[in-house]
């Protein structure tokens, strides 16, 4: 992407209300995801993973997955995101509108059987499903592939380069548009970031899709900043962090959206997130989620003196 003074150089991509919500026990009252939802759009968040389409008994946060993608879709220009696990989710979301559908596949067969009861050559096996259904009932929606585990695995332990090139690879191979590696267990080091981004993009190319990065050790903005450094330019995160680890208690889950475009701001990356507008969106996270603990350092300290934005002359 060709950076200009009215378009972003990076796309943040906020998976709270998806990755956030699900996280927690508390379930947000539908019309409180509509105001925190519209709170996101109005700070400039262009991409957003709405909700996931898995049945209601497993995850009540989400019943009502169809609802928020229609009131996400009243934004124009907003990407409107959903996971599905499979092609039941995948045919509901599509025919509730999604702009774009992410697939948790992971690189680690321990992790994919206790995530989703299915082996890595079966995931691959829906993945070929979910993208001829699209071809047929929405061909313009995009299907991504997040490769889960990507960095460790809290199951079977550390996973191997090769699995995850390998499952990237299948992806594409199914018809996925993007593969994107997830640290789904914050286990993910800059050094791992940059050496596994740059195997899988040996290997799909321009199908290398977002760096989907936890805050569990306190390396999600390193972690991040390893990524765009080997060319990266999509970034999953979560407003307040939402979305704690079940696994390090008191440890903030998915990377801080707040944090991350503060980095990449005073970097002088263009985000097309406004930074004061994004943080008094947490009213609303908070108000649908009381009691819930939200993170972020850059809300805590407050905007350094002096700073404005954008800086680049509209
Ligand atoms: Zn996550």
């Amino acid at each position: 992407m060709k950076a200009t003074a009215t378009q972003p150089e990076v796309l943040i991509s906020e998976v709270g209300p998806r990755d956030g919500l699900q996280s927690v026990k508390a379930v947000m009252p539908t019309a409180d995801k509509f105001v925190w939802i519209d709170a996101l759009v109005a700070a400039g968040l262009r991409e957003i993973e709405v909700c996931s389409f898995v049945p209601a008994r497993l995850l009540p946060q989400m019943a009502d997955a169809a609802e928020v993608v229609r009131h996400a879709l009243t934004h124009p220009g907003v990407t409107v995101m959903a996971l599905v696990p499979n092609l039941r989710g995948a045919e509901a979301a599509l025919r509730a509108g999604v702009h774009k559908l992410t697939i948790p596949a992971s690189a680690s067969a321990a992790h994919m059987m206790a995530n989703v009861r299915m082996t890595r050559e079966q995931m691959i096996e829906q993945i070929r499903a979910i993208v001829r259904l699209r071809d047929e009932i929405a061909p313009g929606v995009k299907v991504e592939a997040g490769i889960s585990t990507a960095f460790g695995c809290t199951i079977q332990g550390e996973v191997s380069d090769d699995d995850v090139v390998w499952m990237a690879g299948e992806a594409v191979a199914a018809g996925v548009d993007e593969a994107g590696l997830s640290d789904t267990t914050g286990m993910a080091n800059p050094a791992q970031v940059r050496r596994l981004f740059n195997k899988v993009r040996a290997v799909i190319g321009e199908h290398t899709g977002a760096a989907h990065m936890h805050n569990t050790r306190g390396l999600g903005l390193a972690n991040c900043l390893a990524a765009y450094d080997v060319g990266v330019r999509t970034f999953d995160s979560s407003l307040g962090g939402l979305g704690g680890c079940p696994y390090a208690p008191g440890a903030s889950g998915n990377v801080v959206t707040e944090d991350l475009v503060f980095m990449f701001e005073a970097m002088g990356v263009r985000t097309g997130v406004d930074l004061e507008i994004l943080i008094a969106a947490r009213a609303p996270l908070k108000k649908g989620l009381p009691g819930e603990p939200v993170y972020g350092m850059t809300p805590e300290a407050g905007l350094p003196k002096g700073w404005v934005q954008p800086r680049w002359p509209a």
